[in-house]
């Protein structure tokens, strides 16, 4: 535009041009451009600078006078430089101006002008001159429009582009009559977002394509946008795609108006949140369920169980019930076997007690072989019909890595006695009710009673001062003697371990060894025992030499055979003890040797390879297996159990099942030890019946390490 003005301004011989254009805003005449003759470039900069800050009101000086009425002036003569009009004040002889309308049709866009300040000459005015500026006036004008026109259809491509090629879903919708709220155009992020053609989705209700929960919630954003009281709306929503699958999205709407501000359209844009939403949903799934099993986990069925007891305000007929699963010997078949086949029995465990459920039960499980399952609306009655169906479908065998696995379980149920009931202590009170059915053996149910607690938190708090106890050395052994019934001499000695409790006293094993095996305490406290014994028995060697065959023998719990490394164990202890193998008799109970479903024989094996003495304790016991004792090649001992020594001289069954013992010990080239002898005449039966060895108090009561000293020299001196 200066460059126009310059060409002006030098072909007409004026001073100086000026172009001004009419801010409608702001209601003013803004000057655009100056051109000057001669100018310096200092001079070229303040004008620069000043123009901006040049501005006219209608009416205004000789520009502001042509904005007014649109025709072409001229002014002549001194004194305009002083007023503030037209141009500049600081223009100081300036004689003569001509202005005419930059015009666009019907209004006046600026005005342009020139002018002469230099010459002392009068300037008439020169109506073809103004003619002139009018006709460039009106050319500008022309150029002025129609750049504008362009401007706003540039602006429409620019916006249908961005709508089509956008990477949001868009959509254009009607904002009143028929095609309120209804679709007019959809871009292809959109058509790909609900997996649908435009086709589809033109003409469609916009709140119709949500998913049906979210459709009132989607008409409410749309109409409160279009009756105006809002000036957009946010709303996340599903959409149900045509592939089945649901989207999630945040829509925003808002209206685009026209310049009278009148809405043309609503616009809807989509941000696709699928992805996000999907990874909340997985994260909150995993939050309450059991990854192994896909079952609900502790916090989701605390949480059903806490429903269903609500609901039984509201109807006090429906009593839930719950249920606590654990599988018996789950432990054991897990370290044999190992965690794959562990994971492998716990899923098939899952599928079979869901399975016998009723739908609407919930089954979870809490970790380890733990499950419980909620029975809603259960009479105690349907419960323990429901157990039972448990039980049965665990006791088909599980086939694990090619061979068949037995399992069995226990279940505790405790039914709720109405709405006061908590969650929790419903769920504690199934867990004490299943000690009592594992305590019974297992493989059954037990139905919670308030006896079953008060046991359970006893165990609990035995637990702990237990655990304490391996730490901080409060277990002691005592040993008693095993004698020779032909000779009466001391062949050996039985450790058996003793807590010396710091405020209960001595506590025998019968309190606590069935604990300690089922909590794998056992495993630290029967390592301590083997050491201990081995060390105290070599001591006696040491000393008395003359003694030096004695035998000491070592009970084995059935968690110690499972766990791995137990003959490393003995012949480490062996080792450090100075232990000769032949010495060590380990004893095992004879349920573990008889349980044809434990893979037993392998810990033995390798327990006799090291050439240790192996003992079958509380023989008899489990005598329907006498038939497996024949596999078992190598047993060393076996002891007879005290209830059957108990009656060996006056109940002639006893007497049977003691001398049936005896020959089969003697077949299998092992010898056997009569236990719990407390009088002379239980002795000479036995000596009679071919038994070699005896225990008991007939002869000695379990004793200190320290008594058996003081046993030895009064033996000797008896001896
Ligand atoms: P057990 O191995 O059969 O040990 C024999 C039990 O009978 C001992 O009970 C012993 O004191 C008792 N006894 C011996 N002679 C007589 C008698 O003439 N009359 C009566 N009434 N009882 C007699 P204790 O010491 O209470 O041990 C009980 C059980 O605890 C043991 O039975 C054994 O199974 C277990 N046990 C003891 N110490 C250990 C140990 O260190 N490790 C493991 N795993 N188990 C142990
Ligand atoms: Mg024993
Ligand atoms: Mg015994």
């Amino acid at each position: 535009m200066a460059k126009l003005l310059g060409a002006l301004g030098q072909t007409l011989g004026w001073d100086g041009a000026r172009a001004w254009l009419v801010d409608r805003e702001a209601g003013l005449l803004r000057c655009g451009a100056v051109w000057e003759r001669a100018a310096s470039a200092e001079r070229l900069r303040e004008l620069e600078t000043r123009r901006a800050q040049r501005t006219l009101t209608p009416g205004e000086g000789l520009p502001g006078g042509v904005w007014e009425t649109g025709q072409a002036a001229w002014e002549d003569g001194p004194g305009r430089a002083a007023s503030a009009s037209g141009a500049d004040a600081t223009e100081p002889g300036r004689q003569a101006a001509a202005c005419a309308a930059i015009s666009t049709g019907e209004e006046v866009a600026g005005v342009l002008g020139v002018l002469e300040f230099h010459s002392r000459e009068a300037r008439p005015r020169d109506d073809r001159l103004l003619e002139l500026l009018s006709a460039l006036g009106a050319q500008i004008g022309n150029f002025i429009e129609r750049t504008r026109a362009e401007d706003a259809l540039g602006r429409v491509e620019l916006f249908r582009t961005a709508f089509e090629n956008a990477p949001v879903g868009m959509a254009l919708f009607g904002t009143s009559g028929d095609g309120r709220g209804r679709l007019l155009q959809a871009n292809a992020a959109l058509c790909d977002f609900l997996a649908r053609s435009e086709e589809e989705l033109i003409g469609q209700e916009l709140h119709r394509l949500s998913h049906v929960e979210d459709r009132d919630a989607d008409l409410a954003a749309t109409t409160t946008l279009l009756d105006g009281h809002v000036s957009t709306s946010v709303l996340e929503a599903r959409y149900p795609r045509a592939d089945g699958r649901v989207a999630w999205g945040i829509v925003h709407r808002t209206l685009l108006r026209d310049e009278g501000g009148h809405p043309l359209y609503g616009v809807a844009q989509v941000q696709d949140i699928t992805e996000r939403k999907e990874a909340e949903g997985q994260l909150a799934h995993q939050a309450l369920h059991d990854p192994l099993t896909g079952l609900p986990n502790r916090v989701l069925f605390l949480d059903r169980l806490g429903h269903a007891l609500i609901r039984t305000r509201r109807d006090a007929a429906v009593r839930p019930a719950v249920m606590f699963i654990d599988l018996d010997r789950f432990k054991v078949v897990n370290d044999s076997l190992g965690h794959k086949a562990g994971d492998e029995i716990l899923v098939e465990t899952a599928k079979r007690i869901e399975f016998v459920l009723r739908p609407g039960d919930t089954v979870a499980r809490l970790g380890g072989d733990e499950f419980t399952v909620l029975c809603e609306g259960a009479a105690q009655v349907d419960a323990i019909g429901v157990a039972q169906r448990i039980v049965d479908a665990l006791a088909v065998p599980f086939t694990v890595q090619g061979r068949d696995v037995f399992l069995s379980a226990s279940i505790g149920i405790a039914a709720s006695g109405g709405p006061q009931d908590s969650a929790e202590l419903l769920v504690r009170d199934a867990d004490a009710a299943m000690y009592r059915a594992k305590g019974g053996g297992g493989n059954g149910h037990a139905v919670f009673s308030q006896a079953m607690l008060d046991s359970t938190l006893k165990r609990l708090e035995l637990e702990s001062s237990l655990r304490r106890a391996v730490e901080r050395g409060e277990l002691c052994l005592f040993y008693q003697p095993q004698v020779s019934l032909a000779t009466n001499a001391i062949v050996g000695f039985e450790a058996l371990v003793r807590w010396r409790h710091p405020e209960r006293g001595m506590v025998f094993p019968g309190e606590f060894i069935a604990l300690a095996e089922e909590t794998g305490l056992i495993v630290p406290l029967g390592r301590w025992v083997l050491q201990e014994a081995c060390r105290e028995a070599q001591r006696w060697r040491e000393h008395r030499p003359s003694w030096g065959s004695l035998k000491i023998s070592v009970n084995l719990s059935p968690r110690q055979l499972a766990e791995p490394g137990l003959a490393e164990l003995v012949s480490d202890t062996l080792a450090a003890t100075g232990t000769r193998p032949e010495d060590l008799w380990l004893e095992i109970t004879e349920s573990v040797v008889m349980d044809e479903r434990m893979s037993g024989a392998e810990p033995l094996t390798e327990l006799k390879a090291i050439g240790v003495g192996i003992a079958i304790d509380d023989f008899g016991i489990g005598f329907s297996s006498l038939r497996r004792l024949k596999e078992l090649p190598w047993v060393d001992a076996v002891k007879l159990d005290k209830s059957f020594v108990d009656g060996v001289c006056t109940t002639s069954g006893d007497r049977a099942i003691v001398a049936a013992g005896i020959s089969l010990a003697h077949a299998l080239e092992a010898a056997t030890v009569a236990e719990g002898v407390e009088t002379a005449a239980q002795a000479t039966a036995l000596r009679e019946l071919g038994c070699e060895l005896a225990q008991g108090y007939f002869f000695a009561r379990p004793m200190p390490g320290a008594e058996i000293d003081a046993l030895f020299s009064r033996a000797r001196a008896g001896g």
